[in-house]
């Protein structure tokens, strides 16, 4: 068994306010497919990390327990070692790595200042889905159908979650069938509410857990989501943009930490739960019905308690991140067995093994472009 060390610092609130550190931010715009692209040496400065450091293809920048690393070539952007998904994939222009400003807008400066979010409501309601029911099992496996792992997870966590205090709400709290338009009006009566749907992956051998977030007005979606909407409709849930950034990062910080599964990235999608509901939203897949290991792990209620679990730090990471306490909580998992890890798939990433460095803080950022 290989020793496995994840840090996964969630870097939450406290940011605003301080001042500049280094002064005029100078950007430089690179034109590349018709889009804007910003370097990862700009963006680096701008938060305050430390000069970009090149791997082949590959830029990553450090400050303390904050990182961020992408590929030219690829989409997939770590901000705390965790894995997003890129609208468009970084690029190579001139010796430096970029990303397009729509994902430095939508997704990076979000995740990275989210005690910026303006008018966060205070919540006080979670509303849990759990997908599908009745004669619509969804995803199904030797062990059960999805629709039944989906609402025990949920009951799971509304238990979790009321004992915090916090009201619970559920779409649905029986195995009965419940169309996605009246889970989204359900979602909307509450108006202080936020709202997480739980669902199980399929498709050939494919494991991990992943989140969706609706996809902002002019990002694609990652997904097929039915009957097409265009990128640019502006959708009801997309006055929320913001939060729904932060509460799906928050959510799936939690999902991975928790489950230690591997992580496929918070992606984007017009999903109508998550597209039609006025509340933030976030939709998880906590593995896959399809694949041997992970749907014999989503049969065990120990997996399934750890599901609920996430989301009640999830709950917790998204009011911390939100609100305006100045500390930087940090979330450091250590796994020394491994244990979790699949044996055998396709392809496999684990974060690099880093050194745990809690309480060192950020060092104060430049104010907002305006962007
Ligand atoms: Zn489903």
């Amino acid at each position: 068994m290989h020793r496995l060390l994840i840090l996964l610092a969630i870097v939450l609130a406290g940011l605003s306010g301080t001042g500049p550190a280094s002064g005029a931010q100078d950007w430089v715009v690179v034109k590349a497919d018709g889009r804007d692209y910003l370097t990862m040496d700009n963006i680096a400065e701008f938060y305050g990390l430390s000069a970009v450091k090149r791997n082949d293809r590959e830029a990553s920048a450090t400050s303390g327990v904050r990182n961020i690393r992408t590929t030219a070539g690829s989409p997939d952007f770590f901000i705390n070692n965790l894995k997003f998904i890129l609208s468009y994939p970084a690029i190579e222009r001139d010796g430096k790595v970029c990303i397009s400003r729509l994902d430095l807008v939508k997704l990076v400066e979000p995740v990275m200042r989210p005690s910026r979010i303006k008018n966060a409501e205070p919540i006080d309601t979670v509303v849990l889905d759990a997908g599908h029911g009745g004669h619509d099992s969804g995803a199904m496996s030797i062990y059960g159908p999805e629709r039944a792992f989906a609402l025990d997870v949920v009951m799971r966590a509304k238990a979790l979650l009321q004992a915090t205090g916090l009201k619970v709400v559920l779409t649905r709290g029986d195995d009965t069938f419940i169309s996605l338009e009246d889970r989204t009006r359900i979602a909307n009566q509450y108006k202080r509410g936020i709202f997480i749907a739980v669902h199980f992956n399929a498709g050939g051998y494919g494991t991990g857990v992943e989140s969706y977030t609706l996809a902002p007005r002019g990002v694609p979606s990652m997904m097929a989501d039915g009957p097409a909407v265009s990128d640019f409709n502006d959708c009801r849930g997309n006055a929320r943009d913001a939060e729904n950034i932060a509460l799906a990062t928050a959510t799936h910080a939690a999902l991975v930490v928790k489950t230690r599964m591997f992580d496929r990235g918070l992606k984007r999608a017009r999903f109508v739960v998550i597209r039609d509901i006025t509340i933030p939203g976030v939709l998880i897949e906590g593995g896959f019905q399809t694949n041997p290991y992970d749907a014999k792990l989503i049969a065990t209620a120990g997996y399934r308690q750890l599901l609920a679990q996430a989301i009640l730090q999830a709950v917790q990471n998204y009011r911390r991140a939100v609100g305006n306490e100045q500390q930087l909580p940090t979330v450091v998992h250590t796994d020394e067995s491994g244990k979790r890890e699949p044996e055998k798939t396709a392809k496999r990433e684990t974060p690099a093994p880093v050194k745990p460095s809690p309480g060192v803080k950020p060092a104060p950022v430049a104010p907002p472009s305006g962007n």
